[in-house]
């Protein structure tokens, strides 16, 4: 025997069992979305890998080692697997003049792909929920689209899940936090790792980003973006806070909170959670005023936010969500050249009426089929042997206790069967 082929590393398979709870999440995230005039695009996942670093920058972790590039063998086209959804976006809103007469809110949802280290909440293919507007430049946009996390997470039923929140300013006034945060990491060269040492002059702010815990010491102490902020930056951030503050939606301030990506100016936010361990950050986003300019758009602010699917969907299964797996209405067991006959079309009338129906397939006799009937959860069985075919009947058996009633089963003709059945679940649903 050839030896089988695996799944590639840090790319899972979702199986029926757990897909239900993706199910779920979708379902709930998609009228959430609906309830916030936010509308769909779907977008491709193979991009130009200039654009991911022109987007994201180029010394950044995505773009230094995490993005899977390749060169299109057919063409020489240099082409990423997409790492994050907003460049791309970003594109399609610029090539589309989407956002050239109004204002747009958009969301999509899908894959994305990183080569990081796989663990617990971290995976090459992992997915999103990608959340953009695009022409409002004033706080409240960044607001509401903080307020939707808020709801989804209770939407969700999902408790313990924090806000923190930061300004990076305008570029102008990253450029003098900048030159302070060298002068003031220069004094600490000998401490710096290796990581913060290359970034020290290229990204020094990204080095605030820093997981290592030798360096939190000097991070904590490192000059603030926020002494940096002018008049309007600090204008725009408290018209954030104040509602949030209305809404009573707590926050906690985090200068540190510099995110992984260039883009970003003024409103930077993450919603994290203690329950997944290292891996905590369950959503962020912030404002990118300058990328769809920066990308050859005419200039238009933007705001968005992305959240991780695999863990909200770990923190769903285990704070003991339970998507409602509901059984299947009909299972359809049939025996014999008449019954076997007839069955195709009594499932597809059934199904007609709006009825589920879970046809037996692979033959067997009456005895395993309905004990595959017993075993699928379905609410009944409907039976068919010659006998029944020959009638033009079925026989209906209900399969779940319906109180102290009766439960038996009972010949009904073909045509009456949905009837019979949906009458049943009235009934039940009285009961
Ligand atoms: P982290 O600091 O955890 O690496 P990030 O800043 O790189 O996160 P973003 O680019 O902001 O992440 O992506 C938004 C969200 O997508 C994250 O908050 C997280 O929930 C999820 N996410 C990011 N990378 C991964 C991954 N490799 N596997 C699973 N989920 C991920
Ligand atoms: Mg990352």
């Amino acid at each position: 025997m050839s030896q089988t082929i695996q799944s590639v590393r840090g790319m899972n398979d979702i199986l029926p069992g757990e897909a239900e709870f993706w199910e779920l999440f979708e379902e709930t995230v998609r009228s959430w979305l609906k309830s916030y005039g936010y509308r769909p695009v779907r977008l491709p996942i193979v991009e130009p890998t200039p654009l991911f670093k022109r987007a994201i920058g180029e010394v950044t972790d995505i773009v230094e080692k995490e993005m899977y590039s390749f060169i299109d063998s057919l063409n020489g086209e240099p082409l990423t697997l997409r790492p994050e959804g907003t460049a791309g976006c970003v594109r399609a809103v610029i090539q589309h003049k989407l956002a050239a007469q109004h204002p747009q809110r958009l969301y999509y949802v899908g894959q994305m792909f990183r080569h990081e280290r796989p663990q617990k909440g971290r995976y090459r293919q992992f997915n999103q929920v990608g959340v953009e507007s695009f022409g409002f430049s004033g706080p409240d946009v960044d607001a509401e689209q903080i307020l939707m996390g808020a709801r989804l997470w209770d939407d969700l039923g999902l408790n313990g899940i924090s806000l923190q929140l930061n300004s990076l300013g305008q570029p102008d006034e990253r450029a003098k936090h900048r030159a302070d945060l060298i002068g003031y990491f220069e004094k600490y060269a000998d401490q710096l790792d290796e990581e913060a040492k290359r970034r020290l002059y290229t990204n020094p702010l990204r080095i605030l980003d820093s997981k290592n815990p030798a360096m939190q010491e000097m991070i904590s102490g490192a000059p603030k973006l926020m002494d940096h902020l002018g008049t309007q930056s600090m204008a725009h951030f408290e018209g954030v806070q104040q509602v949030l503050r209305d809404a009573g939606l707590p926050y906690a301030i985090n200068p540190r909170l510099v995110r992984g990506l260039d883009y970003y100016n003024l409103t930077v936010f993450e919603w994290v959670t203690e329950q997944l361990g290292a891996q905590g950050t369950v959503c962020a986003g912030g404002r990118y005023d300058g990328l769809v300019e920066q990308l050859g758009g005419k200039p238009m602010p933007a705001c968005g936010f992305a959240m991780g699917v695999e863990r909200l969907v770990t923190l769903i299964r285990e704070s003991g969500g339970e998507p409602v797996l509901e059984g299947i209405d009909v299972y359809l067991v049939h025996q014999g050249d008449a019954a076997s006959r007839l069955a195709p079309r009594v499932a597809e009338g059934l199904r007609d009426q709006g009825i589920d129906v879970l046809f037996h397939c692979g033959g067997g006799g009456f005895k395993s089929q309905m004990r595959k009937a017993d075993a699928s959860g379905a609410s009944f069985a409907v039976i068919i042997g010659d006998d029944e075919a020959n009638a033009g009947e079925v026989t209906l058996k209900p399969l779940r206790a319906n109180g102290d009633k009766p439960n038996e089963q009972k010949r009904v003709s073909v045509d009456q069967v949905a009837d019979e059945i949906m009458n049943s679940f009235l009934d039940w649903e009285e009961a």
